[in-house]
């Protein structure tokens, strides 16, 4: 967990409020198997918040196809992400994660498109969709 993490619930607690693929993703930097999210398909319009904690981190209108298999987003709201290199898999990754609580979201990459070029690769299981004209859930303390 980061120092400017706003919520500081324990590793336990979250396990205990999350479901165990979320938790996995969130709290030990797991990834999800590929293609498993709906939010791959997902095209409505509206905002893609942290399942953990709550706060909005993409808008809808951020989302494109990489065809990768997992939910990619060209620009976060800003704010809504820190980044840190991650060795796990022997050539330098960036990771992300949500500034509010901590959790693993995902890798970014410098090959999305235009305006940004860069490719936010986000796990599913870690975001939850809330469509326009719908309220946002209430920030998790
Ligand atoms: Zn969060």
């Amino acid at each position: 967990m980061s120092d400017e993490a706003a919520v500081n619930k324990t590793k336990a607690e979250w396990r205990a409020s999350l479901p165990g693929d979320a938790f996995g993703v969130l709290f030990e930097e797991g990834t999800e198997r590929p293609w498993t999210s709906a939010l791959n398909t997902e095209k409505r319009a509206g905002t893609f918040i942290c399942a953990a904690c709550h706060q909005p981190l993409f808008e809808s209108a951020a989302k494109y196809d990489s065809g990768t298999g997992w939910p990619s987003f060209f620009q976060p709201i800003p704010g809504a992400l820190g980044t840190k290199r991650d060795w796990k898999m022997f050539l330098p990754r960036t990771e992300y994660h949500c500034t509010r609580c901590g959790g693993h979201q995902g890798h970014v990459f410098d090959d999305g498109p235009q305006p940004t070029g860069q490719r936010y690769c986000n796990n599913g299981v870690a975001l939850t969709f809330v469509p326009e004209g719908e309220e946002l859930p209430p920030l998790v303390d």
